[in-house]
């Protein structure tokens, strides 16, 4: 697992060498002589503010950044790199009252058993296959996985178009939905698992501008 905070605090260029290992799992290194490839299979996590100063969107703090400010700092991560990112998180500060209340969330074990149940789901699935998770399903086997009715397709289709969703991102959505449908025990993807793992392509809608 690689953990990148503040993401647009690092160089472009270092940035965009991640797009190799992200899309093969593998990565080039090539020198004067020689060039080798090394495997490079990890989960990519990283975190970033809204804006340079962080309070944007906050409503207890006044953002004052300007427009191109906010533009600069965004543009740091490429459409490209973007698109190569299956879940964008909104993660709203928590005003001091609901952090204080002791409200039972989902436990880490459970959680897990829901994880290992949706794993299990997914090595019957793909037996007999160099896959082993639905993140790393090749076109082909999307279409015979991730098999749509007409309002499925109608929520992607819209979205496709209001977002502008590049065709790999339109691949990323429904290999999530698929995902989303195993963790629910679902054989058949439903429209909530759609429109659940559209809105996880957050940073598609340019919120900033
Ligand atoms: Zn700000």
């Amino acid at each position: 697992m690689l953990f990148l905070d503040e993401l647009p605090e690092f160089n472009r260029r270092t940035l965009e060498v991640l797009r190799q290992p992200l899309e093969d799992g593998t990565v080039t290194i090539s020198r004067a002589l020689h060039s080798t490839t090394f495997p490079a299979d990890m989960m990519l996590i990283a975190a970033l503010n809204p804006c340079p100063c962080g309070y944007r969107g906050d409503p207890r703090r006044q953002c004052n950044c300007t427009v191109p400010q906010i533009e600069r700092y965004m543009s740091k991560i490429s459409g490209p790199l973007l698109d190569r990112i299956d879940l964008h998180i909104e993660v709203p500060a928590v005003p001091y009252k609901e952090l204080a209340a002791e409200r039972a969330g989902t436990s880490s074990a459970s959680m897990r058993e829901q994880v290992v149940a949706a794993r299990a789901i997914q090595a019957r699935r793909f037996e007999g296959s160099h896959t082993r998770y639905n993140a790393r399903m090749t076109s082909r086997q999307i279409r015979s996985h991730c098999k749509l009715d007409t309002e499925c397709q109608n929520l992607l289709q819209a979205s496709v178009n209001d977002l502008g969703l590049s065709a790999r991102a339109h691949d990323k959505v429904l290999r999530v939905a698929r995902t989303i449908a195993d963790l629910d025990a679902s054989e058949k993807i439903e429209p909530q698992h759609i429109t659940e793992a559209i809105n996880y392509r957050m940073l598609d809608r340019q919120l900033w501008t």
